[in-house]
């Protein structure tokens, strides 16, 4: 019989997820486990199985605009691809927006959302990237107690009814920037007869993604206003008119993309569309702040469940593969490699659910002022993090298919372009560092972090643990003492430096709050993969700061 390979498959995304499980099995009393725990195998079968086979069987499809009609009518429909169209109503069914707003579990309903969410995204073509600014934009009208908005859009975003449900796109990026969004030259007009709030936008605006949305929160500049992020006002406009036309907005294209193909990301001009203030006529870049932090944390959550899926792929595949005599997975040198990664992204999946318990106990009214001081500065360092360790795993994970990892119709190289874009969107490595220093702000230290990771080694015995523990704390110590010359020096010198600074906060944390779980899997499940997963995560490099001199 000549050689036949059989491929990677997939089991129950949920049962199958040692990771998950623990942690969940940590954060959650029994009772409120039991009650989740019924939706999250329900997802995690879809994901290993229905889902995941239409999109490999959806792989070549793609989503399409249509300016015109066959008479000549401008019309702008953009399609989506099967895939998608299901994912949307699968998402809507199983809550993995409304989860977060039913409050079932009080804080625990966000970590729940996100396990829901960690598990659906990577069998559905980044349909997360709609999901996630439809949360955001769920508490952006929240936060802006603008009542009439909230009564009209927040039901059809957080419902579970599919014929009900809306998403939202996030309309930021212009031409001028992405990341520098105050230079935005999009101008907001009051016309004639206009109602007070109502104004009329005219620009363009450079990446929007989901298209296909109902509604839009979006950024423009009141005639009259100054130039500069403050003279920015937030809009809430609903995308289509009576018909299911764009509504005086033109689909100029779709983007060419690297990757996050089936996301139709536009291009697009707004001439003259309707749209009402959400919260004042200045500071919109201050007041769609809730929206980026509820998209980080999705970019978070989506960065380590695209390592996930990819480590779940690889570990299968080396049962199946043979060399020189024997599977991979009887390869010490191949077990190895993958067991660096399973380091790398247990690490990850630590913070980003960190973060996640931070932001639900925001949400449920709970946090005190050190909790909101972690949620400000983790948000940015967690995001940053997690996207650059997504990209690193998943061309291991390429490389550990060999020449397979490299071919379309495994599947596989979709992994490598969708998780190049989690540094990019939602704030850039280095937008995101500065953006870590600013939130540190009036503090000028990191002591809340330093207390934080006290804590979370309060209850260490292993005597390994308590030695990896010193590593985590080192690097830390070493930021701070960085943080405070660089403070006293040149600013240029604090800038130059704020990469390598967020960037080691991030492996610390992460390193820290693995070994908290480590300890806790010791005790409780007698289960030392965890700390397996830590030493390795401890020797690689965690403190990245060069110092000045
Ligand atoms: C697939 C995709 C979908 C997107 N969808 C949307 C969307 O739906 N809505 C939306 O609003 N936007 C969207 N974007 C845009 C995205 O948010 C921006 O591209 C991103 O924020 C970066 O902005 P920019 O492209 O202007 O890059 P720039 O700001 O020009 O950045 C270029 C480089 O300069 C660096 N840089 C910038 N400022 C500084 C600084 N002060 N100090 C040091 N370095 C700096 C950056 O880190 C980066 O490396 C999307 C982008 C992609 C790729």
């Amino acid at each position: 019989m000549p050689y036949q390979q059989a491929p990677p498959a997939l089991a129950n995304q949920y049962e199958d997820d040692r990771v998950l499980r623990s942690y969940l099995a940590r954060v959650c009393p029994r009772e409120t486990l039991s009650e989740i725990e019924p939706s999250l195998f329900e997802m995690g079968r879809l994901a290993g199985a229905e889902l995941y086979e239409l999109q490999l069987a959806d792989r070549l499809n793609e989503p399409r605009l249509t300016q015109w009609d066959a008479w000549g009518n401008r019309i702008d429909k953009i399609e989506v691809t099967p895939l998608w169209q299901l994912a949307e109503r699968i998402a809507a069914e199983h809550g993995v927006v409304a989860t977060a707003y039913e409050g079932k579990h009080g804080s625990l309903s966000r970590v729940h959302q996100c396990a829901l969410a960690y598990l659906f995204t990577p069998s559905t073509d980044i349909y997360s990237c709609p999901l996630a600014m439809t949360d955001g934009a769920a508490q952006t009208l929240i936060a802006s107690g603008n009542q009439e908005l909230i009564e009209r859009a927040v039901p059809h975003l957080t419902t579970r009814e599919p014929s009900e449900f809306w998403t939202a796109g996030q309309w930021m990026t212009e031409l001028t920037g992405g990341s520098d969004v105050g230079s935005s030259e999009t101008i907001a007009k009051q016309e004639p007869g206009d109602a007070a709030g109502q104004f009329r936008l005219y620009g363009r605006k450079w990446f929007t993604s989901a298209i296909a949305s109902q509604i839009a929160l979006t950024l423009a500049r009141p005639e009259g206003n100054p130039l500069g992020s403050r003279g920015l006002a937030l809009f809430y406009m609903e995308t289509r008119d009576d018909h299911g036309r764009p509504h005086n907005i033109e689909i100029n294209r779709l983007k060419d993309k690297l990757g996050t193909r089936k996301v139709p990301t536009a291009e697009l001009t707004l001439n003259g569309t309707p749209a009402r203030l959400v919260m004042g006529a200045t500071d919109g870049v201050r007041n769609i702040t809730p929206l980026l932090n509820i998209t980080r944390l999705w970019n978070g959550i989506s960065a380590v469940s695209l390592m996930r899926r990819g480590l779940a792929l690889a570990f299968d595949y080396a049962t199946k593969r043979v060399a020189f005599g024997s599977t991979l997975s009887e390869k010490a040198l191949h077990v190895d490699t993958l067991m660096g990664l399973q380091a790398e992204a247990e690490a990850a999946f630590q913070l980003a659910f960190y973060v996640a318990e931070l932001t639900g106990r925001h949400e449920a009214g709970e946090p005190d002022e050190h909790d909101a001081w972690l949620l400000r500065v983790l948000t940015p360092v967690m995001k940053l993090i997690t996207a650059k360790q997504a990209v690193s795993v998943a061309s291991e994970v390429l490389e550990a298919f060999g020449g397979a990892g490299y071919v379309e119709d495994t599947g596989l190289p979709v992994l490598l372009r969708d998780s190049q874009v989690l540094p990019i969107w939602e704030g850039t490595t280095n937008v995101l560092a500065l953006d870590t220093l600013r939130a540190i702000g009036a503090t000028q230290s990191i002591a809340p972090l330093l207390a934080t990771v006290d804590r979370l080694f309060e209850s260490l015995h292993d005597a390994n643990l308590i030695a990896l523990s010193r590593v985590a704390l080192a690097a830390l110590n070493h930021a701070e003492n960085w943080l405070r010359d660089a403070q006293a020096a040149d600013r240029s010198l604090l800038e130059a430096g704020a990469r390598r600074f967020a960037l080691t906060l991030g492996r610390a944390i992460e390193l820290a709050l693995l070994i908290r779980h480590a300890q806790w899997s010791q005790d409780h499940e007698q289960d030392r993969q965890a700390t397996n997963s830590a030493r390795r995560f401890a020797q690689s490099a965690v403190d990245l700061i060069v110092d000045h001199s």
